[in-house]
């Protein structure tokens, strides 16, 4: 076992030590096999009960319409990036026979990131808003943002909550889907399961496991079946659409039930042992409820001190994931950090991108924990 931490880093993140004391145990042997569950077949029964476990709980906690399907890929956040782009012009392709150009909401460093890679790709991205000129400390409105044609807009990307800026859409921006004429795409890495969402409302959601929900290498798609067709080479070559290396090629994952090729079983089990967690302790409505009162919590602290204490993102843009900002006077904020790494709170540091100070408080940290964290914020502000 391991003494409570109180690490606030961005992710990898803190896990349940339950969890990890039962992975530990199932890494050396795993149910009836002599050996664990990183050496298992990922074609052996064990393993795919797993799989469909991990599903089945997904779907439970979600409660993810028959509409959709989930799925798991290899890689992190990046490899949705990518695997997004070049799936989704596909099967926009096999509905209208267009390539179309997505549209990207740019709302911080990840979503920006995405379009890039967007537009590495050769897709011609649309920007339906951009906040960089506001460095990204805040949302447009989407009455705002620019009007998408559904005839020429294969899908509309957002990402749910900015790790980095600390920016974090309170409401999901359906209105920018033209009466869900366009898919809503949306990247949940870093809020994934810290709150209620009707996945009905999108076309996909995928979320690297690393920060609430498991360790890296595995990520999570929930994707509208209407949404995964075959769609020949010949007929992507034709309107230059990029080919998906298939190991990321949605339709063939979903057809071999997420194991066409070796899926980490390891860390497949370790997200299902942290979703069993999560039902026994209420679900997402108490895990929400929770994320709310840790957030009210540390923002409350925060905004008592503001000739100290710098709040760069709007109120209605906060995150409740990660807390960002910045500390007034000369080397304060290296004395922040130093102080509470003298009371065993670590993980602090700002983003090397934007510097300042981040408190990342996802669903393992508890309100003990962050309560902790603000009498220290306290103390160093009346010092
Ligand atoms: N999206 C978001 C919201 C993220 O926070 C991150 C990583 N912190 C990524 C994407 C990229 O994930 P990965 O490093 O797993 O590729």
């Amino acid at each position: 076992t391991r003494p409570k931490a109180a690490y606030f880093g961005a992710g990898p993140a803190l896990l349940p030590t339950s969890v990890l004391q039962q992975a530990s145990i199932d890494l050396i042997t795993y149910l009836s096999n002599p050996v664990g569950v990183g050496e298992i077949s990922h074609r052996s029964k064990d393993a795919i009960n797993i799989i469909d476990s991990t599903k089945a709980h997904l779907s439970e906690i979600l409660n993810i319409p028959d509409t959709h399907e989930v799925f798991f890929l290899q890689g992190g956040g990046t490899t949705g990036f990518s695997s997004v782009a070049t799936n989704l012009l596909a099967s926009f392709a096999a509905k209208t026979g267009k390539k179309g150009q997505p549209a990207y909401a740019i709302t911080g460093t990840w979503s920006k990131k995405s379009y890039e890679e967007a537009a590495r790709l050769g897709l011609e991205p649309q920007v339906a808003t951009n906040g960089i000129n506001s460095k990204f400390t805040g949302i447009a409105p989407v009455d705002q943002w620019k009007k998408l044609d559904p005839e020429t807009t294969p899908y509309i990307y957002y990402c749910d909550n900015e790790t980095v800026n600390g920016v974090e859409f309170h409401a999901p921006p359906v209105e920018a889907t033209c009466d869900g004429k366009i898919p809503l795409v949306s990247d949940m890495s870093s809020n994934f399961l810290s709150k209620k969402i009707d996945v009905s409302k999108f076309g996909l959601i995928f979320a690297g496991a690393q920060k609430n929900v498991g360790i890296a290498g595995i990520t999570i798609y929930i994707i509208r079946k209407d949404l995964i067709p075959q769609v020949g080479t010949e007929e992507l070559n034709k309107l230059n659409i990029p080919i998906t290396p298939i190991a990321f090629h949605y339709p063939t994952v979903v057809k071999n039930n997420s194991a066409y090729n070796t899926i980490p079983i390891f860390t497949v089990h370790v997200l299902n042992l942290v979703l069993k967690n999560l039902l026994a302790n209420g679900g997402l409505a108490a895990q929400e409820k929770e994320n709310v009162e840790k957030a009210q919590l540390l923002y409350g602290v925060l905004d008592k001190h503001p000739q100290l204490f710098n709040l760069p993102v709007a109120k209605d843009s906060r995150s409740k994931m990660n807390v960002v900002f910045t500390i007034n006077g000369e080397g304060k904020e290296e004395e922040f950090v130093k102080k509470a790494g003298e009371q065993e709170l670590s993980g602090l540091k700002g983003h090397r991108s934007v510097g300042g100070i981040r408190a990342s408080i996802y669903n393992a940290i508890d309100l003990e924990t962050v309560g902790k964290l603000t009498k220290f914020i306290e103390e160093f502000a009346s010092a």
